[in-house]
């Protein structure tokens, strides 16, 4: 009785958590496809490739490891699986973020510190005070600085 219960959570969660990966996977490949088509490197004949080399591995090993947990030994098998859907999800996760910052250009903006102005964030702005590009040259800097005081 308790065993088949505890199956029976297992079984939940291995097809629970196979379904967040695939749609991870599905929402990380059609945001590659968006992006590769408007920066016009999308290839259709590329496909097959990403499928088979970027999708096909994680889905496979982690539908195996499913396929143990629910039917070989749980105890063993679905503390693999769990971590393995852990790391994946992170993965993917990760990717989609990436490609979503990369798409839409998302960056962290910080103010000069002489004019104020909104400027991108860069490694330099990283070390003492950000100062933007036309400050940074000198010049119109110090009738601006007036305004900001
Ligand atoms: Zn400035």
């Amino acid at each position: 009785m308790f065993e088949e219960i505890a199956a029976g959570i297992i079984g939940q969660g291995v097809l629970y958590a196979l379904q967040v990966i695939i749609g991870l996977i599905i929402a990380d490949t059609l945001l590659g496809i968006i992006k590769a088509y408007s920066s016009k490197s999308f290839d259709v004949a590329l496909l097959p490739d990403y499928l088979r080399t970027s999708i096909l591995p994680y889905v496979g090993a982690l539908v195996i490891l499913g396929a143990c947990a629910l039917y070989v030994q749980p105890e063993l098998f679905g503390g693999i699986f769990a971590a393995s859907a852990v790391a994946v999800i992170v993965k993917f996760v990760t990717d989609i973020v990436n490609k979503i910052k990369a798409m839409t250009g998302v960056k962290f903006e910080t103010e000069c510190s002489i004019c104020g102005e909104s400027m991108p964030y860069s490694l330099e702005s990283f070390e003492g005070e950000p100062v933007c590009d036309r400050c940074f040259a000198g010049g119109v800097a110090e009738e601006e600085a007036d305004d900001n005081s």
